[in-house]
């Protein structure tokens, strides 16, 4: 049981190591410029839209200023082989319908310009953004790599006496371990808590019932039926 417990102890420390550099001020950076990475990509597809939106009716408004102007041209004509008072005061009526709704068009026009000049700047802007989310990512990627080294050194000496202890341990024993240790349980070994002759597992701190609680002591160890740890009872307490 000593041994198993040292091993544990010893995975203890590689899992504090661990999370020494995946809770690291570098690793949060990293996620920070995943999350600002996605929010560009997905703000810059907005804006692919929105000016493709822009664009679509900038062409129709050219189409229909065609038109007009097209309209404009053949009432001009008319209106030179026409001397009929009554006709050319229509004619007139009529270029200065088309020449109104040639105004409004290029009004519309300068304002869907406008637009789409904010929509490009804006673009520019998240671009921008998005590079220097880039290059502080890389960065961060290298300050990571580096802290992580820095453990190697430390974390290549617990693994190998963990080795060493591993020889030592019942196969059994060492299987069941690392079965539980499979489905992210840790620590895997706990002490019993022993209040007012009442026990409780050492994990979850759940109430152990009357009957495991002998099993507990008679045996020495139990598995406990709330979070699946293995409580044993210290003998050196
Ligand atoms: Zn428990």
């Amino acid at each position: 049981m000593n041994k198993i417990l040292e091993y544990q102890k010893l995975e203890g420390e590689l899992i504090s190591i661990d999370k020494k550099v995946n809770q690291s001020p570098a690793m949060k950076a990293i996620e920070q410029a995943n999350q600002n990475s996605n929010n560009a990509k997905n703000e810059m597809k907005e804006l692919d839209k929105r000016a493709g939106e822009l664009l679509a009716s900038f062409k129709k408004l050219q189409e229909i200023m065609q038109r007009n102007v097209q309209n404009i041209q053949y009432l001009e004509k008319q209106k030179i082989e026409n001397s009929d008072k009554g006709q050319i005061k229509k004619l007139y009526d009529n270029i200065k319908k088309v020449n109104n709704n040639l105004n409004i068009i290029e009004q519309r026009i300068n304002e869907i310009n406008k637009n789409i000049d904010g929509v490009l700047k804006k673009f520019k802007r998240v671009k921008e953004q998005a590079n220097f989310s880039k290059d502080k990512k890389v960065k961060a990627l290298a300050e990571v790599d580096n802290l992580r080294k820095s453990f190697d050194a430390q974390k290549a000496e617990i693994q190998s006496k963990m080795q060493a202890l591993q020889n030592d341990i019942p196969a059994k024993s060492f299987e069941s371990y690392q079965r539980k240790r499979k489905e992210n349980i840790f620590p895997v070994y706990v002490n019993a808590i022993d209040e007012q002759s009442q026990m409780r597992c050492g994990g979850c701190k759940s109430i152990i019932p009357s009957g495991r609680s002998s099993k507990l002591k008679s045996d020495g160890f139990i598995e406990c039926e709330e979070c699946r740890r293995i409580i044993y009872i210290d003998e050196n307490k």
